[in-house]
C-alpha cells in the first residue's frame, strides 16, 4: 500500500482524455498537514478555522492564529492555503460566543458563519490580521462561509482593506497585493445569485453538505431524516451545475469542496458539471486520483448531460453507478 501511495502522490490528477483536475485537501487540525503533503495534496482547499475557538472560554488571539496559518504555509511550500473565517454555528459550537448569541448559533438559519462575523468585526478582523501577517509566508485565499448575498461579500471586503490599511499604518510588513477572497456556496440562493456573487468574489468554493441540507430542507445531522439527504436530488444537481457554469462564464475559479468530492462514486459527475477543482480529506486523494485517471472526461459529461435530463434521483444514481462500471 505504501509503494502504491507513493507512485499515486507523484502522479497528476489527469483524465485518460488528457483533462487536468487540481486534487487538494479539507482539514480540521493543523496536525493533518502531514497526512496532506503524503497523499499528493496540491494544497489545502478548505481549513475549517473552527478548531481554534472550540473546547475553550475565551477567543483566540491574533498571534495564536497567526502561527496556526504560518506553520502550515511553511509546511505547504509554496503551495496554496485557503482559510476559511470562522464559521461556528449549526453543528459546531464555542463557548466564548454562546454567552453572546445564545441559542442563534445553534440555529442553522441563526447567527452563523459570515453574519456572525460581520455581527462582530472584531472577530473577523483578528483574523484577518492573522491571515494578512501570514501571507509573507505563502500564498493564502481567504474564504467566507455562509455568504448569502453580494453585501456580506462587499461588507467582509471592505473590512479587510480596512484592516489592511491599519496593518501598513502600525507598520506591518503585508504583501503587496491582497489574498482573494472568495464565498462559500452552500446557501440555494446564493447559488441562484451565483451571477451576482462572481462579479464581488474571486472565486468559489461549493460546500455541497450544507448546499444539500438548505435545498432539501434537511438537517445534515439528524439520523431520522437521513435518507431525506440526497446530493444526488436533482435540485441539489442543479444549483451546482448552475454555481459551476456561473463561475465559468464570469471567470472565477471554483471548487467544490463538501463530502461528496471525497467519493470516487461521484466524481464523474462532477466533473461532468462542470468542476475541475476538488477538495476532501487528505486520506480520500488516492482513490479520487485512481477513479480520475482512468476515466474519460469527454463520456463522463455526455453521461452528466443524461443525468440532468433525469427527474428521480433513484435514476440519477442508476446511470451514475452504470457509468462507474462500464469504466472498469
Ligand atoms: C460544506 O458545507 O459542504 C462544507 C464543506 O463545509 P462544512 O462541512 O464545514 O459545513
Ligand atoms: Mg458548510
Amino acid at each position: 500500500r505504501a509503494t502504491r501511495l507513493s507512485v499515486l502522490k507523484e502522479r497528476p490528477a489527469i483524465t485518460s482524455d488528457g483533462v487536468s483536475i487540481t486534487l487538494k485537501a479539507n482539514i480540521e487540525l493543523p496536525v493533518e498537514i502531514d497526512n496532506v503533503l503524503e497523499n499528493g495534496a496540491e494544497g489545502v482547499g478548505l481549513l475549517r478555522s473552527e478548531f481554534m475557538y472550540m473546547n475553550r472560554e475565551t477567543l483566540p488571539s491574533e498571534d495564536d492564529q497567526y502561527d496556526v496559518f504560518k506553520t502550515l504555509l511553511e509546511k505547504l511550500d509554496g503551495k496554496p492555503l485557503t482559510v476559511r473565517t470562522l464559521d461556528i454555528g449549526g453543528d459546531k459550537t464555542a463557548k466564548s460566543l454562546i454567552d453572546d448569541f445564545g441559542n442563534s448559533i445553534c440555529n442553522p438559519l441563526g447567527m452563523r458563519g459570515v453574519r456572525l462575523s460581520l455581527n462582530r468585526p472584531d472577530i473577523l478582523e483578528t483574523q484577518y490580521r492573522a491571515m494578512l501577517r501570514a501571507s509573507l509566508h505563502g500564498p493564502i485565499q481567504i474564504l467566507l462561509p455562509m455568504v448569502t448575498s453580494v453585501n456580506d461579500v462587499r461588507q467582509a471586503r471592505r473590512i479587510l482593506h480596512k484592516v489592511a490599511a491599519e496593518l501598513r499604518t502600525e507598520g506591518h510588513e503585508i504583501a503587496q497585493y491582497l489574498p482573494p477572497l472568495g464565498a462559500m456556496i452552500e446557501i440555494p440562493g446564493a447559488a441562484l445569485a451565483a451571477d451576482a456573487l462572481a462579479q464581488v468574489c474571486e472565486f468559489f468554493a461549493i460546500g455541497s453538505n450544507d448546499l444539500t441540507m438548505y435545498t432539501l430542507a434537511t438537517d445534515r445531522a439528524d439520523e431520522q431524516v437521513a435518507h431525506l439527504y440526497d446530493p444526488l436530488h436533482p435540485a441539489v444537481l442543479r444549483l451546482i451545475q448552475f454555481t459551476t457554469q456561473a463561475a465559468l462564464r464570469n471567470n472565477i475559479p471554483i471548487s467544490l469542496c463538501g463530502e461528496i468530492a471525497a467519493n470516487p462514486r461521484y466524481s464523474p459527475l462532477l466533473l461532468g458539471l462542470g468542476i475541475r477543482d476538488l477538495s476532501m480529506s487528505a486520506s480520500n486523494i488516492p482513490k479520487v486520483k485512481e477513479r480520475l485517471l482512468e476515466m474519460e472526461c469527454g463520456a463522463a459529461t455526455q453521461r452528466a448531460n443524461i443525468i440532468m435530463e433525469q427527474t428521480d434521483s433513484g435514476r440519477i444514481a442508476m446511470l451514475l453507478d452504470d457509468f462507474s462500471d462500464r469504466g472498469r
